[in-house]
């Protein structure tokens, strides 16, 4: 919920998405003048001491919201998640070597796409044929798997797993884009060997990515790399190996700062929990609208639905979009309506919403 000159603002879009308002204050703040140094963030040199105490704790608060252990390093690296798609297999995958990859979304087949590129991919389990729909959680994976590649939230189907756990038993280093679901609820993310997302939806502002690694599973694979896409050498300068997105780290460690001061994940995995709880419950009570995803996987950060009668789409999108409901159209692939709820979108946005989608219910009878 954002207040503007003109009105209330509701945005649910899926990303870049909503920030906490603070954050957009003191960044604001901080174009003008950072830390009263005269100075604007959008002018400082990333070598500065100024830029290294940004970074550093940014790094610091990563570390310590997700409880990471030693072996764990952060890097904020350009690209988007995009770019991690092809980075991943660059860095671990040999071309004689093969990845197992969950198909679980447009995402995740583009992931699968890009590593193909580069080694053997297994698909070990797809939800393609249903639309992705479902999560399907029946598959093995073979021991000689370089690695794991799971998305823990699949953005455009509003399927998340829930249990990240069991991707462990499968013994084989683990690997997750969450991209969209990052910071938004406990997880042991020491189990992950590594883990990206592009900032843009939990983490802070679009320019940037999150990436999460141990040292032990890099410099194995046997082709070159160039400097840029070699993780070791973002390790070694601590993200600083040429000119990064200043301006897009500063503002992820406003956000880190924010989440810290709401009580770290424990508490915005609560808050998260019950905007969820809340949609659903609404979604489920109107007969007027159908839920995309299958009930046990739905995402508590995307919720998918579509209208029985798709010929009232239409009206209800323009309905929303007079009452300053944002970003709920569905991605351009599959249609319908998206609903994201970040954890910088607040649960009075959640009400907002399903207030229309109870009165609009109400006008159709
Ligand atoms: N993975 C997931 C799960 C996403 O939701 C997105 C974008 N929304 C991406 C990858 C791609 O991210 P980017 O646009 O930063 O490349």
């Amino acid at each position: 919920m954002i207040e503007t000159l003109k009105s209330v603002v509701h945005n649910f879009n899926a990303g870049p998405s909503i920030l906490p308002k603070e954050v957009f204050q003191e960044a604001s703040n901080a174009i003008l003048d950072f830390n009263n140094t005269g100075l604007s963030i959008l002018e400082i040199g990333h070598r500065t001491s100024l830029f290294d105490q940004v970074i550093e704790e940014a790094v610091h608060l990563s570390k310590e919201l997700m409880k990471l252990d030693n072996d764990h390093e952060v890097l904020f690296l350009h690209g988007g998640a995009s770019t991690q798609f092809f980075q991943v297999p660059m860095n671990l995958l040999s071309e004689n070597e093969m990845a197992a990859y969950t198909d679980t979304g447009i995402w995740a087949s583009k992931a699968i796409k890009e590593a193909k590129l580069f080694g053997h991919v297994e698909i070990v389990c797809s939800g393609k044929e249903s639309g992705y729909t479902f999560l399907p959680k029946d598959f093995s994976v073979a021991p000689t798997a370089k690695y794991l590649h799971i998305t823990s939230n699949n953005t455009i189907h509003g399927t998340q797993w829930k249990d990240l756990s069991f991707f462990n038993d499968y013994q084989v280093p683990l690997v997750a884009d969450m991209s969209s679901d990052i910071l938004s609820r406990e997880v042991d993310f020491n189990k992950f060997d590594l883990i990206y997302a592009g900032a843009q939806k939990n983490i802070g502002a679009a320019g940037v990515n999150m990436v999460v690694v141990t040292k032990k599973i890099l410099g194995k694979v046997d082709r070159a790399l160039p400097t840029m896409m070699d993780y070791r050498n973002h390790i070694a300068e601590r993200s600083l190996l040429n000119t990064p997105p200043v301006f897009a780290i500063y503002v992820c460690m406003l956000t880190l700062r924010w989440l810290k001061k709401q009580g770290g994940i424990p508490a915005i995995q609560e808050i998260n929990d019950q905007k969820a709880k809340l949609f659903y419950e609404i979604l489920d009570s109107l007969p007027l609208f159908k839920g995309a995803a299958a009930k046990e996987d739905r995402s508590k950060m995307n919720a998918v639905f579509v209208m029985k009668d798709p010929a009232q789409e239409k009206e209800f999108l323009d309905l929303c979009k007079q009452e300053g409901m944002i970003g709920i159209k569905g991605h351009r692939s599959v249609g319908g309506f998206r609903v994201s709820m970040y954890n910088a979108l607040q649960i009075e946005s959640v009400k907002a919403i399903t207030d229309l989608m109870k009165d609009f219910a109400v006008r159709k009878g």
